[in-house]
C-alpha cells in the first residue's frame, strides 16, 4: 500500500493537472512561435518611437539655454533626463522653500504639505527615480564643465525631497546592488531568501529594507573593504538624521509633509520596486536573464527612461538607456535560448500585483520569451522562479 503522503500528492497532481485546462500543455508551433518573436521586436520598436514622458518642459529650443545644456552634457541622448532633474528643480524646490517660509504649525499647514507633497510626488517620484538611477551608473554633465555641479543635484540636493538620505544611492544601488546582482549574502536588499509571491514574505522584506539599511549598508562597506565610503555612509547619515530634526524643531509639520512622509512612501516604492523586478529568481547559479524580467512596449517605459528591460540592464549596467530596444532586438533569439522572461503591455507594478493574486496564467498570456514554451510550461517557469533560494551566508 501506497504511503500516505504518496498518496496524498499523488491524488493532488491528478487533481490539478485535471484542473489545467488541454491547450495550456500545448506546444507552440513553428508559426506561432514566429508570432511571438515578431511581437518582441514590435514591441521594442514601439518603445522606440514611443514620446519620453519623463519630463514636462525643456528650454526654447535652439535658445541660449537648450545650446548651453547640450555643450555641457556628457552625452547628447541624456537631454531627456537633464529636461527631468531641470524640472524638478524649477518646480519643486521653490514649493518646498514656500513651505518651510509659509506652512503654519496647524491644521492649515497640513493642507499645504497635503498640497505641496501630492505635487510634487504625482509629477516626478517615478522620473526622478529612474533619473536618480541612471545619472549614478553614467555621468550627466562633462567633468570640468560650468554645470558640472548639476551632477550633485539628483544624488544630494533632491534625494532628501524625495526621502532619500544624500549620498547613500551609489553606495546602495551600484556598489551593493550591481556588484552583487541581487545575490545573498552581499546584496542586502536581495530579494532571494523570500517567497516572492507571498505578500507577508514582502512585507518582511519591505520592513528589513528601510529599518536595518541604516545600520546594514555602512556594516557591507567595511566588510568589502570599502571604509572610504563605510565612513562617508556613516557622515551622510548624521546629516540627514541632523536636517531631519533641526527641521521638526522648526516646525514639525514641514518635517511631517517635506522629509517623513516622502520617506515613508519612497522606502515603500524602491521595497516594492526592487522586490517586483527581481520577483522571478532561477535557483541555482544566478544568470541575469533569469535573475529578473524585461517588460516591453507598456506605458512604465515612457515615464522611466526604459526601466523595462531590467535584464538588458543586469547583463550590462553602463549600456545606455536609450539603446536598450535595440540591444534587445540584436539579442532576441539569446532572450528565448536563455529563458528569460519577457512580457508585453505590462509594466513592473502590475506584474508583480499579478504575481501577488496568484495570476500566472494571466501574466504567461502576456510573455514573450520563452516563445518556445507552452503555457502551462511558462507557468512552471515562473512559479519555479518564485521559490525561496538558499546560500551560505557567511561573508568572507
Ligand atoms: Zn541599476
Amino acid at each position: 500500500m501506497a504511503p500516505f503522503a504518496t498518496m496524498t500528492s499523488a491524488v493532488a497532481e491528478t487533481v490539478s493537472e485535471a484542473s489545467i485546462p488541454s491547450d495550456w500543455s500545448k506546444k507552440p508551433t513553428k508559426a506561432e512561435q514566429e508570432a511571438k518573436r515578431k511581437a518582441c521586436l514590435d514591441a521594442a520598436k514601439n518603445d522606440l518611437k514611443a514620446p519620453r514622458r519623463e519630463y514636462i518642459f525643456s528650454f526654447p529650443k535652439g535658445g541660449f539655454l537648450d545650446r548651453y545644456v547640450d555643450g555641457c552634457l556628457n552625452d547628447p541622448r541624456d537631454k531627456p533626463l537633464f529636461n527631468m532633474l531641470m524640472n524638478t528643480c524649477c518646480v519643486s524646490i521653490p514649493l518646498l522653500v514656500g513651505l518651510f517660509a509659509f506652512a503654519p504649525n496647524n491644521k492649515w499647514g497640513h493642507l499645504m504639505g497635503l498640497g505641496y507633497f501630492l505635487t510634487h510626488y504625482v509629477l516626478f517620484l517615478h522620473s526622478y527615480i529612474l533619473a536618480l538611477h541612471y545619472s549614478s551608473h553614467r555621468r550627466l554633465m562633462k567633468k570640468g564643465c560650468s554645470l558640472e555641479w548639476f551632477n550633485l543635484m539628483a544624488p544630494y540636493i533632491l534625494c532628501p525631497m524625495f526621502g532619500i538620505p544624500s549620498g547613500m544611492y551609489y553606495l546602495h544601488h551600484i556598489v551593493m546592488h550591481h556588484c552583487h546582482d541581487n545575490c545573498i549574502p552581499y546584496d542586502m536588499s536581495s530579494t532571494e531568501p523570500y517567497q516572492r509571491d507571498n505578500l507577508l514574505h514582502f512585507a518582511v522584506y519591505w520592513l528589513k529594507f528601510w529599518t536595518t539599511i541604516f545600520f546594514e549598508l555602512p556594516r557591507f562597506a567595511f566588510r568589502v573593504k570599502l571604509y572610504r565610503l563605510s565612513f562617508m555612509s556613516v557622515v551622510y547619515q548624521s546629516l540627514y538624521f541632523t536636517y531631519v530634526y533641526k527641521t521638526f524643531r522648526y516646525n514639525p509639520v514641514v518635517c511631517i509633509w517635506g522629509i517623513l512622509v516622502p520617506f515613508m512612501f519612497t522606502q515603500f516604492m524602491l521595497a516594492y520596486g526592487n522586490f517586483g523586478q527581481h520577483q522571478f529568481v532561477e535557483p541555482g547559479k544566478p544568470s541575469n536573464y533569469r535573475s529578473t524580467f524585461n517588460c516591453l512596449d507598456c506605458f512604465d517605459n515612457t515615464k522611466s527612461f526604459l526601466d523595462g528591460y531590467h535584464v538588458l540592464h543586469h547583463n550590462n549596467s553602463r549600456l545606455h538607456w536609450s539603446m536598450f530596444p535595440e540591444t534587445f532586438m540584436k539579442q532576441v533569439d539569446k532572450m528565448n535560448e536563455e529563458k528569460a522572461l519577457s512580457f508585453v503591455k505590462i509594466g513592473f507594478f502590475e506584474a508583480s500585483l499579478l504575481i501577488y493574486r496568484g495570476k500566472l496564467d494571466v501574466l504567461a498570456d502576456k510573455a514573450v520569451t520563452p516563445w518556445d514554451a507552452s503555457k502551462q510550461e511558462l507557468i512552471d517557469i515562473m512559479k519555479a522562479r518564485l521559490k525561496p533560494i538558499k546560500r551560505d551566508t557567511k561573508i568572507d
